[in-house]
Order: C-alpha cells, then structure tokens, then sequence
C-alpha cells in the first residue's frame, strides 16, 4: 500500500503550520517554533500565493494532517459532494469519523499517526468487534474500546492515570479505556484553522 514519507516536520513547514504529526514533540520540541520557514533554498523569502496557490495550500494541509493520500482525498472530497450539507462541512465530518482520527481525539495515540498504529493493529473495537480498518466511519452511538487482552500494554495503561480531555461529541472512560461517540462533531470542533471553502474551489476549478 502507499504510503507518505515526507517528513513529518517538513510538512509543518511546508504548510506554514503546525499539523501535530508527531505526538508529545509537537508540544515540547516543536522544530516549527523553531524555524517556521518553508523548507527548501528560497524557504525565507516571502511567498504571495495566488488563488490557485492559497487553494492548493489548504488542501495539502488538511490532507497531511489527516495523514491522507491524493486519491484516497479526493475520493472522501467525491463523496461529499454528495452530501446534503455542504461539501466542505461534510468533508471534515468524513475525515473527522474516520475511526483513527476518533482514536486520535479519545488519546488512544499521541497523533493521527499512532492512533492509525493502534487501529491496524488490531487493539480497538468497535461495538464489541475488532475493527482493524482506520478509515471505518464511526456513527452516533458506536462504542470503541482497547480490546481486554490489550489493556495492559503500557501505552493504554499510562491512559489510567492520564488527564484526556475529548471534544464534545465523544465522552472516555479512562477506567475501562471505552468511548462513545455521542453526536456528529460540528463545525467549531473541528481545529486547525481549516478554510474549506478553499478545498472545494479547489477541486471544482
Ligand atoms: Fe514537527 Fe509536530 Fe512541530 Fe509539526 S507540529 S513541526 S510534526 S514537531
């Protein structure tokens, strides 16, 4: 399968901000706070971007940080279309539901990343049943739990003790390492900055 091997900072860079690609280091050593200059010679010049440019910026930004590739975006972008929300919305409610960004939002990895690790590995259910699929759409209502067997492992363990804060439509239990998701994110939980009126003109050029 293919995979992105960018960098993860260089992404951050690339984009012009922060896309917590990389857990606890984006909080504590971040490279971007450092250096937050577009990687490459001309990376200190200052950059007017066209329409065009602005578009595709904020395409790349959402894709990256959802850990996405081209063809698998462009397919969630197709969907959305679809949609009776608007095709922006919907986009980021998509991505939002995918069950590793949800594994993501509940601490079960320290980025997008490691909660996909978490989910291909087989160690989360969903309703009682292993789902080892990061894309799967999570609905309201579905119960996503570290497997039993697995609660032991130091990465869940450290959970236990750990202060998780979840956005509002899904609730944790730290005890039986179990969340629920309990609406459809809406738009203000969604973070980032995201300008998805950006992503749709893009695609609809
Ligand atoms: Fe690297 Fe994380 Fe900082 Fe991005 S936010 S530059 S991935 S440390």
């Amino acid at each position: 399968m293919a995979k992105n091997t960018s960098p993860s900072c260089k992404q951050c860079r690339r984009e012009g901000c922060k896309l917590f690609l990389k857990g606890e280091r984006c909080l504590t050593k971040c490279s971007f706070d450092k250096r937050p200059v577009v990687p490459g010679q001309h990376g200190t010049a200052r950059k007017k971007f066209s329409e065009y440019g602005l578009q595709l910026r904020e395409k790349q930004k959402v894709r990256r940080a959802y850990g996405m590739l081209e063809k698998q975006f462009r397919l969630y972008y197709e969907r959305a279309t679809r949609s009776k929300e608007s095709t922006g919305l919907a986009l980021l409610k998509m991505l939002e539901l995918r069950l590793d960004n949800v594994a993501y939002r509940l601490g079960l990895g320290a980025s997008r990343m490691e909660a996909r690790q978490v989910v291909n590995h087989g160690h989360l259910t969903v309703n009682g049943k292993k789902v080892n699929i990061p894309s799967y759409q999570v609905k309201v209502g579905d119960v996503i739990a570290v497997k039993e067997s697995k609660q032991s492992l130091e990465m869940f363990a450290s959970l236990k003790e750990a202060k998780i804060t979840t956005p509002k439509w899904l609730e944790f239990d730290v005890n039986s390492l179990t969340g629920k998701v309990l609406a459809l994110p809406e738009r203000d939980d969604i973070d980032l900055g995201i300008k998805e009126h950006l992503i749709v003109e893009y695609y609809s050029r």
